[in-house]
């Protein structure tokens, strides 16, 4: 979901073989909602996945495949896994309300099918769904500087790996420390220190262009960028694009050594990923290339390449 665009209308889907309950709620919420229904499970699938529906009312009862079984099919799917499902049971199937609410099901609701309730009942599953999702996306920024955090960081390296693994890829990490950022707090202080930050994190963020790239925070004053399919030239690039930017900004740093303003060192190692190797020595060797950029006299990136044939 798009949390920005709140002039979109939600979507509805309602999945059930009978005409008078598509009807009735179609009537019930299209003034608020965008309406979407489907008359079997297969369809209702093929639908959820084409337009995403931020909540959908499923029958239990179906010709072809059951409820039950397209909220499996929903829950085991990574895309749709997250979309509430509200079941819609007949006061005879009441029993099978527990099946429903074990399957995943939020919430379910009887036939006949109340027009108030359901509209109600929709209103507030979507409602607690956005708020789940902003706490989701807070939960994987750096309150700092708005850039993703540790947390995110470890999750997008283990995507991106798989991901570049299954696609034989080249992918490449550059770690990224500010050059004597310690002098720099005892200098300005620790707000100044902050607002430094905040400029490193917005400048990365400005550098990267793909969707795919990704700029976290990775700790105190370290920041980290992954880059899927893409190999050491281009990083190389990147790293002196943001050079240059930062330089650009002239922030004053008496503390320093390796230049009157503030500068970072940065560590590049790029890899395709094997079943051999490892995120984490991925990690360990950009770490190794940031040293060396630092043991060479800082404001500088190094490169680092994993050994042949291990
Ligand atoms: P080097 O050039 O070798 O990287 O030296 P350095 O001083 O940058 O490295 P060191 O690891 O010794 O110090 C890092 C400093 O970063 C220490 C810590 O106070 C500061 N720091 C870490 N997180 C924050 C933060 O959130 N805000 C501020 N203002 N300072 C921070
Ligand atoms: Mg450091
Ligand atoms: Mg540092």
């Amino acid at each position: 979901m798009d949390l920005q665009n709140n002039k979109e209308l939600p979507k509805v889907l309602i999945i059930d073989d009978s005409e008078i309950n598509i009807a009735i709620v179609n009537e019930a919420v299209s003034d608020e909602y965008s309406f979407y229904s489907a008359k079997d499970g297969l369809e209702g699938l093929e639908l959820a996945m084409r337009v995403m529906p931020d909540i959908i009312l499923l029958d239990i009862m179906m010709p072809g495949i059951s409820g039950y079984e397209v909220c499996e099919k929903l829950k085991d799917n990574p895309l749709t896994k997250d979309i509430p499902v509200i079941f819609i049971t007949s006061i005879s199937e009441s029993e099978f309300e527990e099946k429903g609410l074990s399957l995943g099901a939020i919430d379910y609701i009887t036939k006949p099918i109340n027009p108030a309730i359901v509209t109600l009942r929709i209103k507030n599953h979507i409602e607690l769904k956005r708020s789940r999702d902003i706490l989701k996306q807070l939960s994987t920024i750096d309150g700092l500087t708005g850039v993703h955090n540790r947390r995110a960081f470890d999750e997008t390296m283990n995507r991106e790996w798989m991901r570049m693994m299954r696609l034989s890829k080249e992918m490449t990490l550059i770690m990224i420390d500010i050059d004597f950022f310690k002098k720099y707090n005892d200098c300005y202080g620790h707000q100044e220190g902050d607002t430094c930050l905040k400029a490193v994190a917005s400048i990365l963020n400005n550098c990267i262009n793909r969707s795919s790239d990704f700029v976290a925070r990775y700790g105190g004053e370290e920041f980290a960028l992954i880059l899927p399919d893409t190999g050491v030239d281009f990083a190389k690039k990147c790293c002196a694009n943001i050079q240059q930017k930062l330089a650009d900004q002239k922030i004053k740093h008496i503390g320093s050594t390796a230049s009157e303003f503030v500068t970072i060192s940065m560590g590049i190692c790029s890899i395709i990923p094997d079943s051999k190797k490892s995120t984490e020595a991925l990690i360990k060797m950009a770490d190794i290339a940031l040293y060396n950029a630092k043991k060479l006299g800082r404001n500088r990136f190094e490169t680092n390449s994993f050994p042949e044939n291990v």
